[in-house]
């Protein structure tokens, strides 16, 4: 069974002055543990897509499901993460850390322990005490990758997570995730503008085409390029 299927998905936002088709129709499964990068032009329907498998808006048709299982709203199976990191200014690291595990109804101490762990890996161990604003941004999307995995999902989502950081802790957070994601077997899609990453990273890359997103070209890498 596959961890994501995307079924003759659409969807069309309603506002006071128009319909506008934002993405689909759209077809494609994800496999368990694979990596998947979606690229295309800006505004195509890409964190449309996102938004939609976690489960934060309806679909206006097709299906979504999970595991088997249709999406009905937000599931504790899944870590989402922006291109902003979100980061409380006046909580510390750790606070931000358990406040996120809290407001998902997921701050047990098998999670608390797992976020520590990660950390360490992160190389943020000496910074738990200190605030978002006393960490560069690289650290601070670091904090915020370790809130978003604290929940030790099976499915990450990720909306260009390290677009807005330099070049060299890019390169160092995505080594991260691909250690993190091998460990933990994490299925996963990541939008990004950043065709090299995509390389770097993915299994395949689905290319949409403009509005409303369909796929264009689906690509598998061979596992050399990786
Ligand atoms: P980006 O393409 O950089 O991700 P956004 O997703 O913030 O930018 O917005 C892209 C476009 O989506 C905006 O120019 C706007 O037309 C439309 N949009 C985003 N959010 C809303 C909203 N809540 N209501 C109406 N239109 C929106
Ligand atoms: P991308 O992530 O590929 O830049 P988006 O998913 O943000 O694209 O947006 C797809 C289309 O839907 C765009 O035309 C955008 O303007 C529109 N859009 C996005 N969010 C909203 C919203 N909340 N209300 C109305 N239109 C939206």
């Amino acid at each position: 069974i596959d961890a994501i299927e995307i079924d003759h998905v659409t969807k069309t936002y309603l506002t006071k002055r128009d319909e506008r088709q934002a993405l689909g129709p759209i077809t494609f499964n994800v496999t368990s543990g694979e990596m998947v990068a979606v690229v295309g032009p800006s505004g195509c329907g890409k964190s449309t897509l996102l938004s939609l498998i976690a489960g934060l808006m309806p679909v206006t048709s097709g299906e979504i499901r999970l595991f088997g299982e249709p999406v009905k709203g937000p599931s504790p199976r899944i870590g989402y993460m922006l291109q902003r990191d979100g980061l409380l200014e006046w909580r510390t690291v750790e606070e931000n850390i358990a406040l996120g595990l809290e407001i998902r109804g997921q701050k047990t101490r098998k999670n608390l322990e797992h976020a520590r762990y990660l950390l360490k890996e992160m190389g943020l161990a000496s910074v738990i005490q200190h605030y978002p604003s006393q960490l560069s941004g690289g650290m601070r999307q670091r904090v915020a990758l370790v809130r978003t995995m604290a929940v030790q999902p099976d499915i990450l989502l990720l909306d260009e997570p390290f677009s807005a950081v330099d070049y060299q802790n890019k390169l160092h957070l995505e080594k991260l995730l691909v250690s993190i994601r091998r460990q933990h077997k994490i299925t996963t899609v990541l939008i990004t503008h950043d065709l090299e990453e995509a390389l770097a990273l993915a299994d395949r890359i689905i290319v949409l085409s403009r509005r409303p997103g369909q796929i264009r070209r689906m690509i598998t890498l061979p596992e050399e390029v990786r």
